[in-house]
């Protein structure tokens, strides 16, 4: 039967939280009185994660996984999870319960009430670092000032999408995945619900400084030209700042024709300024044609190793899933 709630989790390396995890959201699918299925996305553990996947299985016939060849990163994995998933509403959630399953059932009520997306809002971060509290708040507001797309702040991946939504992020063929800002841009009717986000279940974060830093990145060059215009901006400013000088040493030629000009210090702080500002704007270009790179290379953007209770589409290996074959 074809499900009306599908749950995605990417898991990477939860076998300390997964059982736990897998009780919890249970009880809400008890609750439900629907017909439900898990998918849960292994994205490359490489503890005991996969193999509780095969119990759950066994156990319980909701839970369908699949499991991608190496970690593939956060949003690789719910976008293959989405891929997947049959529901009627889908929701996703992190697999370390810092997301309440409990939340679920108002998100259905909205759903149900005519809203496309339901996305969960933090009103506050239990437990985390300040560094990590100031730098999300500060991302979220910088990326609002930066797009012009209406992208909530303080929101994470957590939501409940409608099948329409699900099947347009389907659809979109880019391989840099900022589901967030993807999910905001299509638009429709979104709505949030807030929630406080709790601490950890067990375990330690598995998006290191590294991987939250480079998804902002990604946040903000798949949704912002602006940056691109930074070069632009700084330039006229800089050719500005030339033209008062050009000024100033014709002054002072004219009207002081004795008096040695200005000394080293200052050309060497301008050389110095001026080649960082030259080579930060390439970064920015970079940055860019990178991703330009990236894209069109046209390369899939997951790859299956197994997969349990999943329809894979026919004369399709599950090792060479091109994402426009998986698209239908
Ligand atoms: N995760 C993943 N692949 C990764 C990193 C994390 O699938 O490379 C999963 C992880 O198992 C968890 C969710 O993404 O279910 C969120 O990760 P985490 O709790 O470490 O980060 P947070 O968002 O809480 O900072
Ligand atoms: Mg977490």
């Amino acid at each position: 039967m074809k499900p009306v709630f599908s749950f995605i989790l990417p898991v990477f390396n939860e076998e300390e939280t997964l059982g736990e995890t897998y009780r919890r959201l249970a009880a809400i699918m008890d609750s439900l009185k629907a017909e439900v299925e898990i998918i849960l996305v292994d994205d490359g553990s490489s503890d005991r994660s996969l193999e509780m996947m095969r119990d759950l299985r066994q156990r319980d016939p909701r839970v369908r996984y699949i499991s991608l060849a190496r970690n593939f990163g956060h949003q690789i994995a719910v976008t293959a999870g989405l891929r997947f998933a049959q529901g009627d509403a889908v929701v996703v959630l992190d697999a370390d319960l810092q997301d309440p399953p409990e939340l679920i059932p108002a998100m259905i009520d909205k759903w149900r009430a005519g809203y496309q997306v339901i996305y969960a809002q933090r009103t506050a971060r239990q437990r985390e670092g300040p560094a990590k509290k100031l730098f999300a708040y500060l991302f979220y507001r910088v990326l609002r000032l930066l797009t012009n797309v209406d992208m909530p702040a303080d929101t994470g991946d957590f939501c409940l999408m409608d099948r329409k939504i699900v099947d347009v992020l389907n659809a979109l063929p880019e391989r840099a995945r900022y589901l967030r800002g993807l999910r905001a841009w299509i638009g429709f009717r979104q709505t949030a619900v807030p929630f406080e986000r709790e601490p950890r279940f067990a375990g330690d974060v598995k998006y290191t400084f590294r991987k939250s830093f480079s998804l902002a990145v990604t946040g903000i060059v798949s949704f912002s030209r602006v940056p691109l215009r930074i070069a632009t901006y700084l330039g006229l400013l800089v050719a500005g700042f030339a033209l008062v000088m050009v000024v100033v040493v014709i002054y002072w030629r004219l009207f002081h024709p004795a008096a040695p000009l200005i000394g080293y210090t200052i050309i060497t702080a301008a050389i110095f300024f001026l080649s960082a500002v030259q080579l930060l704007c390439l970064g920015i270009l970079g940055e860019y044609l990178g991703r330009v790179y990236e894209e069109v290379k046209g390369r899939p953007i997951f790859t299956l190793k197994e997969v349990a209770g999943i329809t894979v589409p026919p004369g399709l290996s599950i090792n060479q899933p091109r994402w426009s074959d998986l698209a239908e």
